[in-house]
């Protein structure tokens, strides 16, 4: 998702009292910025933001980071944020931060994450992209640098060939399948609890099947 430049996005963010905008300074210490020892869970590529707003209202316990790399996605989650707030609905348990997710070994320390989700990431079909896949044998590196021993990372697509590459990818690294799915929705142990994303209402309400997949170490 990219939606085209909006003037004043780069402003809007700077100024956001949601956005967190040297996260390397928080390395090893981000339950400070939250002012609480709860879990941290973050969002790759969460786009507008409003699956990990609504997780977040469900858990006020745990803490959430959503990560997106452009600023015109950002700035709609933002927005999002601001009407929450004036209509009273404050998310104190919720930060975003505009990077590319390559750089998350940068800014947590071994351990400080206890769950990821991607939600419909980019499929970047191109075999010489695959690396760029958020699902890629390089970002599952990633992850395991940041993530608890214990914890999981969530997985859900439309994209048929994105899944099967991610079931591989997990398959050939220290990851394992811990549960997966070609049919959430029709899933009822695994759909359970199931927070649609924009782009999972956009792609079921067009008849398309959503992939989840659960990797552990
Ligand atoms: N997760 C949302 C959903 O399900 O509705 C948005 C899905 S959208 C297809 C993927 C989002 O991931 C885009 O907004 C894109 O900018 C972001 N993204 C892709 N690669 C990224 C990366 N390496 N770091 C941070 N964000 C990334």
């Amino acid at each position: 998702m990219r939606l085209r430049n909006i003037p004043g996005a780069k402003d809007a963010i700077e100024s956001s009292p949601y956005v967190i905008h040297e996260p390397a300074q928080n390395k090893g210490r981000w339950n400070e910025i939250f002012k609480n020892n709860h879990p941290i869970h973050i969002e790759v590529g969460m786009g507008k933001g409003r699956f990990l707003m609504d997780l977040a209202s469900q858990n006020p316990d745990i803490n959430y980071i959503g990560f997106e790399m452009y600023d015109s996605v950002l700035l709609r989650a933002l927005q999002k944020m601001e009407e929450r707030a004036e209509n009273g609905n404050t998310l104190p348990n919720v930060f975003f931060v505009r990077m590319d997710a390559r750089e998350l070994p940068l800014i947590f320390d071994a351990e400080e994450v206890d769950k990821i989700y991607l939600n419909f990431s980019d499929p970047w079909p191109k075999e010489r992209h695959a690396k760029r896949r958020l699902t890629s044998r390089q970002f599952l590196e990633r992850y395991d640098a940041i993530l608890k021993s214990d914890g999981v990372i969530e997985f859900k697509t439309d994209n048929r060939p994105l899944f099967d590459f991610s079931l591989e990818e997990v398959n050939e690294s220290k990851w394992h399948l811990v549960e997966w799915t070609y049919d959430l929705h029709h899933n009822e142990k695994m759909n359970v609890g199931n927070i649609m994303t924009e782009y999972e209402e956009k792609f079921s309400s067009e008849g398309n099947p959503i992939c989840k997949l659960i990797a552990a170490r």
